[in-house]
């Protein structure tokens, strides 16, 4: 639909009153500007880059007419498609131990949730998949940013993870399974709610190296994530040891939450991942913040960090977080699991595993934490682009709307200074953010940076 013929305060109107849609109000024209498409194919240089109705209508390598596009100039510059985020849990959803699931208390502040989700936007995120949350509070936002009542990423949902009774993760929020008949009707309700995804936990040694824990039976697991699938819900799971991670692709679930993290993966695993194609959220960075809050909690106040989160909440992940992470044995246990995460991640990449970028944090910087943490991991920047970005929709189901510049798909981009093939720090170099080919007003978000103003 087009509203260029339509007289200013009349498009102006139809914009405000066309809810679920998003307001694109002019058609863009980014001129001769370096593309990084996703999809892994080679750079495209000084192409034009037409956006219309907010989706990709074209990129050109001859100049294209402006007519009554808005003209974006790109020389110099690069541009790649909006990053995704496959792992957040959005704040403002719960409070409490960030330690101990089931001491935590159900919240709806959206006033939080919604400053958090502007720091993913000036981060340079455009979509983030929630992997667990206070079911109402995530359903909420969603609808929110799906109406157009907040400035937000896309948000992609699950609501309360899938665990049984006693099981690591198991709080408040969560549909607990004894058995899959007394389960069913909660999950039904999930569905009615339709999640983007659904998030179960298969671990049996809960993360905090305590005594064992329930989880799910192979059986029951494979019931849950074959239901999900009827149902036309996709699934990802928590895993941290290799067994567990090994069930659930053998299960059929539709991606990994987590790569290995409790030991150096076999290569029969790593082949596994591999032959089945079963996108897995990298993740590195919840490890290597936990790993390193405890000596060196210096991070927060970079500046990309001081920029988009509250004073008080970096407060917080420098003293009453850091100081839970160390003395639950998260930090040490953390710090001996890192390099194995380190070499999994590296080796799946190498055999040709679908990775795709994720933080399991709740703050946009650290998807650039979870850049540099790729090429430590012996991965290319230029790849990183594309886990980053078409993966990680392939990741949440979204690959034919989502992640890469091709003609059809939403325009969420990213107009950077300087070029992150040659090093993924220049993903911090934003020139300008599109959803849905409307540029982001980055001055305009409620974030510390623009306070200070
Ligand atoms: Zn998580």
């Amino acid at each position: 639909m087009s509203h260029r013929d339509l007289p200013f305060g009349v498009a102006v109107l139809f914009v405000l009153s066309t809810i679920g849609l998003p307001a694109s109000a002019k058609d863009i024209l980014i001129r001769n500007v370096t593309v990084y498409d996703g999809t892994g194919r080679a750079a495209q240089v000084n192409v034009d880059v037409l956006i219309k109705d907010g989706k990709i209508e074209q990129v050109s390598a001859e100049r294209l007419k402006v007519g009554r596009a808005q003209l974006d100039d790109g020389t110099g510059k690069f541009l790649t498609p909006g990053l995704i985020d496959s792992h957040i849990h959005l704040p403002g959803g719960q409070s409490g131990s960030v330690v101990n699931a089931a001491e935590r208390k159900m919240t709806m502040d959206k006033t939080i949730g919604t400053r958090a989700l502007h720091g993913y936007l000036y981060s340079g995120v455009t979509s983030v998949y929630d992997s667990g949350n206070n079911t109402d509070y995530i359903f909420a936002m969603r609808d929110d940013e799906r109406r157009g009542k907040i400035t937000s990423p896309r948000i992609f949902a699950g609501g309360g993870t899938v665990s049984v009774p006693g099981g690591y993760g198991a709080g408040a929020s969560a549909i607990k399974v004894a058995s899959f008949e007394q389960a069913k009707p909660e999950l039904d309700a999930r569905f009615a709610l339709k999640p983007d995804m659904l998030k179960l936990i298969l671990d049996r040694q809960g993360m905090f190296a305590n005594k064992a824990v329930p989880t799910f039976t192979q059986e029951q697991f494979k019931r849950v994530v074959d239901y999900a699938r009827a149902n036309g819900v996709r699934t990802t799971v928590h895993i941290a040891a290799e067994w567990d991670a090994e069930t659930a692709i053998n299960a059929g679930v539709d991606a990994l939450a987590h790569p290995v993290v409790r030991s150096v993966a076999n290569d029969a695993f790593i082949q596994l991942a591999a032959e089945k194609k079963t996108p897995i959220s990298t993740t590195q960075a919840v490890f290597n913040n936990i790993a390193r809050v405890a000596d060196d909690p210096g991070f927060f106040d970079e500046p990309l960090f001081a920029a988009v989160m509250e004073p008080e909440e970096r407060d917080l992940g420098k003293g009453a977080e850091r100081q839970r992470y160390v003395s639950s044995g998260m930090a040490p246990m953390f710090k001996l699991m890192v390099p194995y995460a380190t070499d999994n991640i590296g080796r799946l990449h190498k055999a040709g595993a679908v990775l795709a970028l994720g933080t399991d944090r709740a703050f946009g910087p650290a998807v650039h934490q979870e850049l540099e943490l790729l090429v430590k991991a012996g991965i290319s920047p230029f790849d990183c682009i594309r886990i980053a970005t078409l993966n990680n929709a392939i990741y949440i189901g979204r690959q034919g709307d989502l992640g890469s510049i091709e003609p059809g798909k939403w325009a969420d981009l990213l107009l950077l200074d300087a070029d992150p093939a040659l090093d993924v720090k220049n993903f911090r170099s934003i020139s300008a953010v599109y959803k849905s080919g409307v540029r982001v007003d980055l001055a305009k978000l409620d974030l510390p940076i623009n306070r200070k103003k």
